[in-house]
């Protein structure tokens, strides 16, 4: 038997009681490190972390990553921002705040200790794309002054701060662009459209289509997502990004609905809303570069993804836990 043995390091993830927060936390601390979490749990929880939360090498911290933050680690991973539309559209002056003074504070700290740090950008940067699928080279298609742009320009403007920081303070960065991903842990009121159509489903409640259900979105299963992102942090300082990770499967919102009444066997219908001013009409992430530089793909397909995230919300459903 062969053992790997990795150097141990004292690593942060803001925004780690969140759905891939808590799952790269959950890697880290079975990798051997020891994470420091820090998430305001403004679409996180507690209970997302619950289970690591005797382990010695984890530590969990309130803190909004708006204000200085002022510890000692080095990695830093940045996932904090809510990433669903209902929860960044909510209060967007927060979230634009929450992309760029959060940024800041995280490249102050990664500058200070000279730590790496990674962005978890995304998909949102390419707006709603005219090139396709897209790749890292696209500049994008951005209404800079929709209901969308606090979260697509607070994220744009912070990968533009970590290219800054990595040519004016030569930070090693890591910018990834994230594209859909889904799986346990997404909140049941998350309102994002894979949640959305599962526990609708599992109610046996209308399934809300948003606009024709034309538009296309594909969709990646949470452990293959966090497997690349690992892998990005721990690429040759050259690979700055940004990169693209998700997988190039695409569907229609309305094949979606229709997959996830066939794996619950529901009896519910499809009804139709009013499309979301600005809503992406087609997403699909070139993934070469990922291919190439991380030799990362991934390997879980829509049917086999969803089907764990159906059982996921199923149990959660039933239980006492659920609120
Ligand atoms: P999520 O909403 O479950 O997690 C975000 C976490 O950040 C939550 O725990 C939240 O409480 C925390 N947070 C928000 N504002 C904060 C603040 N000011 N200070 C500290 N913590 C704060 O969403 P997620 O899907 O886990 O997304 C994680 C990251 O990945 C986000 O930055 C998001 O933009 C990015 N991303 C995700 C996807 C996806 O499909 N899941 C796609 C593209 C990008
Ligand atoms: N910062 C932080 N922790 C640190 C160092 C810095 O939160 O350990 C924050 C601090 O709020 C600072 C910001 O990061 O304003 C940017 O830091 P930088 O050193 O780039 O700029 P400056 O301190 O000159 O504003
Ligand atoms: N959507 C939908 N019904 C829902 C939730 C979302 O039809 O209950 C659609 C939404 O309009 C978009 C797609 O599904 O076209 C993906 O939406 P989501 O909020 O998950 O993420 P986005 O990629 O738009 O940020």
């Amino acid at each position: 038997m062969s053992v790997v043995k990795t150097r141990s390091k004292r690593i942060l993830v803001a925004g780690g009681a969140g759905f891939l927060g808590s799952h790269l936390c959950e890697r880290l601390v079975s990798e051997g490190h020891e994470v420091l979490c820090v998430d305001n749990y403004f679409t996180g929880r507690r209970a997302n972390v619950d289970r690591m939360h005797n382990h010695a090498r984890f530590e969990l911290m309130r803190h909004d990553v708006t204000f200085p933050l002022y510890v000692e680690v080095d990695e830093i991973y940045n996932l904090a921002c809510p990433a669903s539309p209902v929860h960044y559209q909510f209060d967007p002056v927060q979230t634009t705040k929450t992309s760029v003074h959060g940024a800041i504070n995280m490249l102050g700290l990664a500058k200070r200790l000279r730590a790496k740090i990674l962005q978890a950008s995304t998909s949102e940067v390419y707006g709603d794309p005219t090139v396709h699928p897209q790749k890292e080279s696209y500049w994008g298609n951005v209404n800079p002054v929709g209901f969308r742009a606090c979260y697509d320009e607070g994220k744009r403007c912070a990968e533009t701060l970590f290219f800054d920081y990595y040519r004016q303070h030569q930070l090693r960065i890591k910018v990834m662009r994230i594209f859909n991903t889904y799986g346990p842990r997404m909140h049941p009121n998350d309102g994002r459209v894979v949640s959305n159509f599962i526990v609708q489903a599992l109610r046996n409640e209308p399934i809300t289509i948003y606009g024709d259900g034309s538009q296309t979105r594909s969709f990646c299963y949470v452990d293959d997502l966090i497997d690349g992102m690992i892998r990005l942090m721990n690429s040759d300082d050259d690979m700055t990004g940004p990169v693209n990770i998700g997988n190039p499967n695409e569907f229609t919102i309305k094949e979606l609905a229709e997959q996830v009444i066939a794996l619950t066997g529901s009896r519910s219908e499809l009804v139709y809303r009013e499309l979301p001013q600005d809503d992406p009409t087609q997403r699909q992430p070139d993934i070469s570069l990922a291919r190439k530089g991380l030799g990362w793909e991934p390997t879980i397909e829509l049917e086999e993804g969803l089907t764990k995230t159906i059982d996921y919300f199923d149990h959660l459903l039933k239980s006492d836990d659920y609120r």
